[in-house]
């Protein structure tokens, strides 16, 4: 059974998405602050969590900087709406952002969505020829005995680019092969990429094309 962790301290919305997930066959765990946030992680292992921003004693934003487990979707629910918060969000490894108020349908789409990317990431055989090391399993890239962590949704952007090297996919393109309900929000994962194949010394292999798009290309 796939488990949910709900952060919110609205207490009704708290219940009311506690036990919608609940019923749609969830084994669900709730908590009302970002106070127990990490020891909650820790103990209950949840698959996904569903992250409330504005929280007392820390907010959405501290708790994900913080948080240190691997293999974890997250979701930020947040009646934060601007761009900003989003891009912030993406930026700190969330995997989508829904804005309060929002349909208890949507959200578990959102969540199915996201399950399943986490579930079954596109196969990626290393028949390409490529410096970079992935480990899917690890959600780590490597190169010259340096090592990243990447979320989910940066090992899947990454993965289609460097499975296709010199291609050049769009924004749309990349979207929707990845169910990302925001075409803008890539922009974000790329920076972010960029930064990690900086880190293990390939940033230049992630190419911004002109109005067009994005590829991998190593120089040789
Ligand atoms: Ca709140």
């Amino acid at each position: 059974m796939e488990k949910i962790l709900v952060v919110e301290d609205e207490v009704e919305l708290n219940k009311m998405v506690s036990d919608f997930l609940t019923n749609a066959g969830y084994l669900v765990s709730s908590i009302y602050s970002g106070e127990n946030f990490n020891s909650e992680v820790l103990n209950f292992k949840p698959d996904l969590i569903v992250l409330d921003l504005m929280l007392p004693h820390k907010d959405g934003y501290s708790l994900l900087r913080d948080l240190r487990a691997d293999n974890v979707g997250v979701i930020i629910v947040s009646a934060r709406n601007m761009e900003n918060d989003k891009l912030l969000g993406f930026s700190l490894g969330s995997d989508d952002y829904l804005e309060k108020p929002f349909s208890l349908k949507e959200l578990l789409a959102r969540i199915k969505a996201i399950l399943k990317r986490c579930k079954s990431p596109i196969s990626c055989t290393q028949d390409f020829s490529t410096r970079l090391k992935i480990n899917e399993a690890q959600a780590t890239i490597a190169h010259n005995g340096s090592t990243q962590t990447l979320t989910y949704l940066q090992l899947e952007i990454l993965k289609m680019l460097v499975s296709n090297p010199k291609n050049i996919f769009s924004r749309a393109q990349l979207a929707s092969a990845l169910s990302i309900a925001e075409e803008r929000t890539i922009d974000a994962h790329i920076k972010n990429i960029r930064k990690k194949l900086c880190s293990v010394g390939l940033g230049d292999a992630l190419i911004t094309v002109r109005n067009i798009g994005y590829k991998y290309e190593e120089t040789p």
